[in-house]
This record gives C-alpha cells, sequence and structure tokens, in this order.
C-alpha cells in the first residue's frame, strides 16, 4: 500500500473513489462501518445502490443524501465530493467524504449540520447552500426564490399532543415538503435556538424565471401544508404563514435574502398566518434603512449622541414645579436630532434599549440630583421610562439600586414610567419585576394610561403609585362631554385606589381648568414648556423660582 492508500484506508472520515457513472472504485474501513455492509459488497456496486431513490437522481451538486445500511435503517449524509484531477489517458474520478449522523461520535466538536428531527440541513448548512445557489443564479442570470415557511401554531400541537408526536409532525411536514419540490431545490429547517419556536421552514428554488413564478410556488406550498396530516392517529390540519424573498439579478448575501423572507414571513403571520407575503421593494428600502439605523443607534452611547431634555411637571392645587420627566434624544450627526418614537421601537427589537435606557437611568438621575440641590426648595421628583424590555432584564434591579447608592438622591424622589401595554401583556413578568423595584423605596407610575385596555382591574394587582392620562384624552377636554365623563371617572378611580394622576400633554388653559376641577393632582405639557437640553431647562427653572419668589 502507498502512503496514500494508508491514509484513505485509516481517515475516520468515510470515504469512497467513485467513477463518473457512480461506481464505486474503493471503499475505506469507516463507510463500511458506517453503512455495515462488508467491503466486497461495497466495491463494485453503484452509488445508486446505497442510496434513497430519489436522493440518487439528485444533481451531483446537491450534498445531502441518504445512505441505506445493510439492515434497511437511513443514514442521512452530508456528501462532499470532490473531483480529482484527470490525468490525458485516465477517466476523472470523485472522491466522496461522508459525514453522516452516525458518524457525529467520531468526529466530535463539529457542530450538526443536518436537524436530527427532519434530517434537513440546519440554518448553518441552508445558508451555505443558499450561498451556492445565489452565485449560480448570478452565473447563469436567473432569478431564485427563498421561502420561509413558520407553521401556525404549533406550540398547540406541542402542548396537546406531546413533543414527540409534535417532532413526527415536523418530520412529516419535512417529507412532504420535499416530495413537491424540483431536485435542484434545497429545503432546511431553521428554527432551534433564541426565540424561534423552531417550527420554522425554508426552501430555496432555483431557475426562477420572474416573481410571479414564485407566487405560484408559494401558492404551491400553502396548498402543500394545508393536506391533511396523520400522524400517530391524530389527525392535523396545518398551515403555515409563509414568505417569499426574490433575488432577481441582484447581488446579495444569503443572509439578507433570508432575513427578508423572515420578515415576509412575519407580516403574514401578523395578517393571520395561512397565507403567504411577498416581500416588495419599499419593504426592502425599509429594512436597509432600518439595519443602518440599527447600526448607527448601537454606537450612539460611544459616541456621544444620546442626550437627555427635562419637561417640568406642575403640582396642580398649588401650581408649582414638583417634578422633571427625563426624555431621551438621540442627535445623530447625519440627520440632525431623532424623536423616540423613531429609535426607541427598534432599540427594544435588538435589545439595545437595555444599554442605552441604563444610560438614561444614570443621566437622568445624576442630573436631577444636581438641580435638587441647587433649588432644594423644589423638592423635584425625577421620572425615568422604562421599556418592557428592560423590565425583563434581570440587572435592572442592581442598576436602580447603584444609581441610588451612587446618587444617593432619596427613592422615592425617582419615578420609573411603565407603558400600560407592558403591566397587561406580560403581566406575571411585569409583577416579578416590579416588586422588587417597588422594595427599594422608588415610585411606579403606569404611562400612556387609557390606550391599552378596557378593564381597569389590573391597576390593584401591581405596586403602583400613580398613573399618567394619555395625551389623546387631555386633547379632547372642553370639546366632548364622554371624555370629560371619562377623565373625570379615572381620576376618581384612581384616587379611590390611592394613586396619584398626572395628565400629560396639556397646551391649553381651557383643558389645565378642567382637569384643575376634576381633581387631577399632577400635569405636565407645552402650556409649561416642551422638554428642554439641560442648560435650557436649567434657566427655565431659575426664571420660574425667581418669578414665584415675591
Ligand atoms: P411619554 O413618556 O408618554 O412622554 C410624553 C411625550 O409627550 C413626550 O414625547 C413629550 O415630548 C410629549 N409631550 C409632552 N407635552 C406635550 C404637549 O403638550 N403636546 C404634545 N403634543 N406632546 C407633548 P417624546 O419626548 O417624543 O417621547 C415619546 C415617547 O418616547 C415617550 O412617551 C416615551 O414613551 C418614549 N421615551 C422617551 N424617552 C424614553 C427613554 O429614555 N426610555 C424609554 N424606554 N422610552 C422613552
Ligand atoms: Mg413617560
Ligand atoms: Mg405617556
Amino acid at each position: 500500500m502507498s502512503p496514500g492508500d494508508i491514509a484513505f484506508e485509516h481517515a475516520v472520515v468515510p470515504m469512497a473513489l467513485v467513477a463518473p457513472e457512480g461506481r464505486l472504485l474503493a471503499v475505506n474501513q469507516a463507510l463500511c462501518d458506517l453503512l455495515d455492509r462488508p467491503r466486497d459488497q461495497l466495491v463494485e456496486s453503484g452509488l445508486q445502490d446505497i442510496t434513497i431513490t430519489e436522493d440518487a437522481e439528485r444533481l451531483v451538486t446537491v450534498r445531502r443524501r441518504r445512505l441505506i445500511r445493510s439492515d434497511g435503517g437511513v443514514v442521512a449524509a452530508l456528501i462532499t465530493s470532490t473531483l480529482i484531477e484527470a490525468t490525458p489517458h485516465s477517466l476523472e474520478h470523485y472522491l466522496l467524504q461522508v459525514e453522516g449522523l452516525s458518524a457525529r461520535e467520531v468526529r466530535s466538536g463539529d457542530q450538526e449540520p443536518l436537524d436530527p428531527i427532519t434530517g434537513l440541513p440546519n440554518r448553518a448548512l441552508f445558508v451555505d447552500e443558499l450561498r451556492s445557489a445565489l452565485a449560480r443564479a448570478s452565473r447563469r442570470a436567473m432569478g431564485l426564490a427563498v421561502f420561509v415557511l413558520d407553521l401556525d401554531h404549533f406550540a398547540l400541537v406541542n402542548e396537546r399532543l406531546g413533543h414527540e408526536v409534535g417532532d413526527r409532525v415536523l418530520a412529516h411536514v419535512a417529507t412532504r415538503l420535499q416530495t413537491h419540490l424540483r431536485l435542484s431545490d434545497t429545503v432546511g429547517r431553521l428554527g432551534a435556538g433564541g426565540w424561534l419556536p423552531g417550527d420554522e421552514f425554508a426552501v430555496v428554488c432555483e431557475d426562477l424565471e420572474d416573481e410571479r413564478h414564485a407566487v405560484v410556488l408559494a401558492e404551491r406550498f400553502d396548498w402543500v401544508i394545508k393536506g391533511p396530516l396523520v400522524v400517530d392517529d391524530h389527525e392535523l390540519s396545518l398551515t403555515a404563514s409563509i414568505g417569499v424573498a426574490v433575488a432577481m439579478n441582484r447581488e446579495t448575501s444569503p443572509e439578507a435574502v433570508l432575513r427578508t423572507a423572515e420578515a415576509a414571513m412575519w407580516r403574514a403571520k401578523q395578517r393571520g398566518g395561512a397565507g403567504y407575503e411577498l416581500f416588495d421593494e419599499a419593504a426592502h428600502n425599509r429594512a436597509v434603512s432600518r439595519l443602518a439605523t440599527e447600526d448607527a443607534l448601537s454606537r450612539a452611547i460611544e459616541r456621544d449622541e444620546l442626550r437627555v431634555h427635562y419637561q417640568p411637571i406642575l403640582r396642580l392645587d398649588r401650581s408649582s414645579v414638583t417634578g422633571v420627566e427625563a426624555l431621551l434624544r438621540w442627535e445623530r450627526p447625519e440627520s440632525g436630532p431623532v424623536a423616540p418614537a423613531e429609535f426607541i421601537p427598534l432599540a427594544e427589537d435588538s435589545s439595545l434599549i437595555v444599554s442605552i435606557g441604563a444610560w438614561v437611568m444614570r443621566e437622568a438621575v445624576r442630573q436631577a440630583h444636581e438641580w435638587r440641590q441647587r433649588f432644594p426648595e423644589l423638592g423635584l421628583t425625577v421620572s425615568v421610562n422604562l421599556s418592557g424590555r428592560q423590565l425583563g432584564d434581570p440587572d435592572l434591579h442592581e442598576l436602580v439600586s447603584d444609581v441610588l447608592r451612587d446618587t444617593e438622591i432619596e427613592p422615592s424622589a425617582l419615578s420609573l414610567e411603565i407603558t400600560e401595554t407592558v403591566l397587561i401583556e406580560d403581566g406575571d413578568r411585569a409583577w416579578a419585576a416590579l416588586k422588587p423595584l417597588k422594595d427599594l423605596g422608588v415610585r411606579l407610575e403606569v404611562d400612556d394610561f387609557g390606550i391599552g385596555y378596557s378593564s381597569l382591574s389590573y391597576l390593584r394587582l401591581f405596586p403602583l403609585d400613580g398613573l399618567k392620562l394619555d395625551r389623546s384624552f387631555v386633547a379632547d377636554l372642553g370639546s366632548n362631554d364622554k371624555v370629560e365623563a371619562i377623565v373625570s371617572a379615572v381620576i376618581g378611580l384612581a384616587h379611590a385606589l390611592a394613586l396619584t394622576v398626572v395628565a400629560e400633554g396639556v397646551e391649553t388653559p381651557v383643558e389645565l381648568g378642567i382637569l384643575g376641577q376634576f381633581g387631577c393632582d399632577f400635569a405636565q405639557g407645552y402650556h409649561w414648556s416642551r422638554p428642554l437640553p439641560p442648560p435650557q431647562f436649567e434657566q427655565w427653572l431659575r426664571d420660574y423660582v425667581s418669578d414665584r419668589t415675591p
């Protein structure tokens, strides 16, 4: 044996030398072991004899095949085939190297490229395949479509029938998708890990003539998934939300195409599922600008582009300033100041809000502490907005207690505002997060009260100190009797529950008058001042104090 033969024979990777028509010329021990077949049976047999029929017909470029063991068992395998340089007198040969599921122990340390439940490529491998497909598409100047299919309400299947049945359902869906694909198409399973539930499949279809072709395929997948499915005597009728991204002669990365298809899938899901959504150019542009903004935002803290502006909160019975609300601004160099509505949702999606929110908290409390010392007669409180995402952050409690300790500000001078919808949507988690904050002695207030929910019962469930009446109610005061009745009732209810009421967005003396009549405790709004940067706000405070001193 030559050293090369010895290496081939003893390699831990199952390997075969294959003639162009598929005859196995030589196999190594690892392949015999993997398939549990004697060497003389393998040599001289054809690749098609040991491969599941549909797979054998697949193109050479398809790397995933299912091989058959002697006992009929199937090994889902990833195959790399390398063309061995042909000499003038010999035919070209292929060296096949197999990475099978069963070979996993041998190659420990490697990421398993195939999903164990469905035998499909996992996300990483699918992205690889998509990359090659995109390269082929651009070479041939043909289009390509990526479909992301997410089963609707799959969690219910798992819940009702158990995970084992759930897994078999996934395997069935995988087979069904595969049987309805062309040979050149690839299907993968994306889910698993993170927030994704794991019932997400992806398909790439090559040689697309035009975008309408993608629609035809989407309709076909929709129909394929909807067919009744019997698993272990359970009859199921599934639907999927399908997102379609089409790459027509456009240079793009596999990750970008996949993200686009996923975004379209979410739109299909939001529309109620059981159908498909095609990604469109406008959505694409939105996605691109979103990405750019997200990227810039992730550097905003270190680049010192974030600012806190302050708006006074007044006590109505004595018409005196009692507090400030900290409102975030982003001074983006290329586009000027950006309002929170434009970037906070983005920061929440990407969890940037946690670090940004921590920055706001430190900065606002530091600043407020300074003003409390400069204007001791006012006894200013400071209100900081918390996003739902921050509430779920396990480090929030430590952040707040650190800030209180470092500034030595009185805990009751700090008020945390939480939007109503957060309390309602994830009540248990909100309660678990709020209780320890409450124990630190800070105040807790519901922000934007009145827009989220029809039931008020939650007000007594949480350890709250006050509520902030949403501006939409205030704006209707003086012109809408029904709203006035609601506002008056809300204030009464809040007082009955020992909650204070802040009216948001007071702009006119009329609004102010009515609120005073109803016994509202506090208010803020343009009537007194817009949110201001610190130096201007300090000037405003100074003017206010000197106006009041006789
Ligand atoms: P919010 O907490 O309800 O803040 C009140 C919003 O109403 C502020 O908008 C304020 O500028 C505006 N406003 C105050 N008075 C008036 C008025 O008389 N008329 C009108 N039309 N508007 C008035 P802003 O500053 O654009 O903030 C919008 C929202 O962004 C805030 O609503 C809050 O939910 C969020 N936000 C602001 N800063 C932060 C922050 O640091 N963290 C988090 N998580 N959210 C923040
Ligand atoms: Mg607020
Ligand atoms: Mg509000």
